[in-house]
């Protein structure tokens, strides 16, 4: 498997992959780590604790939420190792790097798109700024 323009090497893809695995896996365990203690608090119920409970549980879920987004992302990365676009930025198609795929293993944009977005963002600010910029100097010119 020898691809001309090819920038990660079969360690470096296995490293990735390793590192991804280790981070399902991390976070499969944790999930299923919660299950058993919620139920083993629910197995105590006191109705006296309930109340701290839901906060917990809830608090539980937002977490629990976040690290599915999480979950379904290592899945992508994965699957894109898999399919051979893995470590290609989804905006531009140039190459993430490694050090920066060892940093973030599920990172879908290389720095300077990463950097333009956030760049845009700004500039949307910047814009809703310079729009009233532009009518104070427009009142200024009728002085
Ligand atoms: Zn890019």
């Amino acid at each position: 498997m020898t691809r001309e323009n090819e920038y990660l090497t079969d360690k470096q893809i296995n490293e990735l992959k390793e590192h991804l695995m280790a981070s399902k896996e991390e976070i499969v365990n944790k999930q299923i780590n919660q299950g058993d203690y919620c139920l083993d608090r629910n197995e105590l119920s006191d109705p006296l604790d309930e109340a701290s409970i839901n906060v917990q549980t809830s608090h539980q879920l937002r977490f629990r939420n976040r690290e599915l987004f999480y979950l379904k992302k290592i899945s992508k990365s994965l699957m894109k190792l898999d399919d051979g676009t893995y470590g290609l930025c989804e905006d531009c198609g140039v190459e993430i790097g490694f050090e920066r795929l060892m940093a973030r293993p599920t990172a879908e944009l290389c720095i300077s798109c990463k950097e333009e977005s956030e760049l845009t963002e700004k500039n949307n600010v910047f814009h809703k700024r310079s729009k009233s910029l532009g009518k104070t100097l427009s009142e200024i010119g009728k002085r």
